[in-house]
């Protein structure tokens, strides 16, 4: 099938964040909210979502920028991340978050693409974005966890039928610098963090946030507590081009005299949601940031990994890159 045409939609673009949450309650399930558009034109080109209306965010200026606030830095989501990446203040007090959006993809993707679309992004397994009918799609099967499945790209952490993973670069470095996410709708304005925004298959198998239909993310927030910290972000793809992450690891320290005084440390693409390893952080905690302290968080970082065929190497890979985060940031 042509990929060239995306078939009809309305489209609307509403320049305040009001009328584009009164737009999604009139329209009601149909509704599609477009950011920079990466995910969403796959979907309409494939056809494998075919919203009826689309309510492009592009024009509300309320989404965009970067502020300093009195509890840290509030990050408009409709905020590029070519604009995270190069903005002076995110890179000088939470440089973890201006590294990983970094990483992100290619250039251009990064000039359109949003922290809220990076966060808000589906599942990348190659299955569901085919558009078979799998159990994410609304279907009654995995076709990823089955013997002959191609799973190397797959969960080694929390599989409730679904095994995808999160696919995201910034979703770490946000639960890591302990984020919010603003959320209105409707009703109001919400606010959870982002280790509660992100929801695995077993509370959620068609959707990987939280956000209901008509919410908006408006912004992330990320708390001083963690301005200027200690950080590290690798991220380990196939190519040595734009790729998503085989594994991500995203961490903040506090040392003081050599000793780590606090730690979070979290994983991407290891499980449906940026995986928090707060064992490997119990265990760092109170320790000298040295080789031996590292070598035990590497030894933790994937216990309790439950591997499927093809992606036990996920395993080695998560101990080295918590290993390194542990040893180097
Ligand atoms: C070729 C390619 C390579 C990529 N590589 C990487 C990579 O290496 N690492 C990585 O992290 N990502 C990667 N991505 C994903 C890309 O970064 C994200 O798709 C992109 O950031 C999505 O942002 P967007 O603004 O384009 O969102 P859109 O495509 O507009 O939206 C994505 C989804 O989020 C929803 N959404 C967007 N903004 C909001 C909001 N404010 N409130 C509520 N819902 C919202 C939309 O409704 C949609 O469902 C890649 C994408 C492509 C196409
Ligand atoms: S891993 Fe999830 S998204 Fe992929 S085929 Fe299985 S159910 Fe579908």
């Amino acid at each position: 099938m042509s990929r060239d045409m995306m078939p009809h939609f309305e489209l609307y673009q509403p320049d305040t964040l009001e009328n584009a949450i009164d737009l999604a309650r009139r329209i009601g399930p149909g509704a599609w909210f477009l950011a920079g558009g990466n995910d969403s034109l796959d979907w309409f080109k494939d056809r494998h979502k075919r919203p009826t209306a689309v309510i492009d965010m592009t024009g509300i200026a309320s989404l965009k920028g970067i502020r300093e606030t009195e509890e840290g830095l509030e990050i408009g989501a409709l905020t590029t991340l070519a604009e995270v990446e190069s903005s002076a203040i995110v890179r000088e007090k939470y440089s973890l978050l201006s590294t990983a959006a970094g990483r992100v993809a290619s250039p251009q993707i990064r000039n359109a693409g949003t922290l809220g679309g990076n966060l808000c992004q589906d599942a990348r397994c190659w299955y569901y974005r085919s558009g078979v009918d799998c159990y994410r799609a609304g279907g009654n099967t995995c076709y990823a966890d089955t013997p002959q499945g191609q799973n190397r790209e797959h969960c080694l952490f929390g599989a409730a039928r679904c095994i995808a993973v999160s696919p995201s670069d910034c979703a770490p470095a946000v639960v890591a610098l302990e984020g919010s996410i603003v959320i209105a709708a409707a009703g109001g304005e919400r606010v959870v963090s982002a280790e509660e925004f992100f929801v695995g298959p077993s509370v959620d198998i068609r959707h990987m946030t939280i956000l209901k239909p008509g919410e908006i993310v408006t912004a992330v927030r990320l708390p001083k507590k963690w301005a200027g910290a200690k950080f590290y972000f690798e991220k380990v793809t196939d190519r040595a081009t734009w790729d998503f992450a085989l594994v991500n690891v995203a961490s903040a320290m506090h040392v003081e005299g050599g000793t780590i005084k606090d730690a979070r440390i979290v994983c991407g693409a290891v499980e449906c949601v940026p995986r928090r390893l707060k064992a490997v952080e119990q265990a760092v905690i109170g320790q000298p940031q040295n080789e031996d302290t590292a070598l035990i968080a590497g030894r933790i970082a994937a216990q309790g990994a439950t591997p499927v065929q093809y992606n036990g190497y996920k395993i080695p890979l998560m101990e080295n890159l918590v290993r390194r985060a542990v040893r180097d940031s």
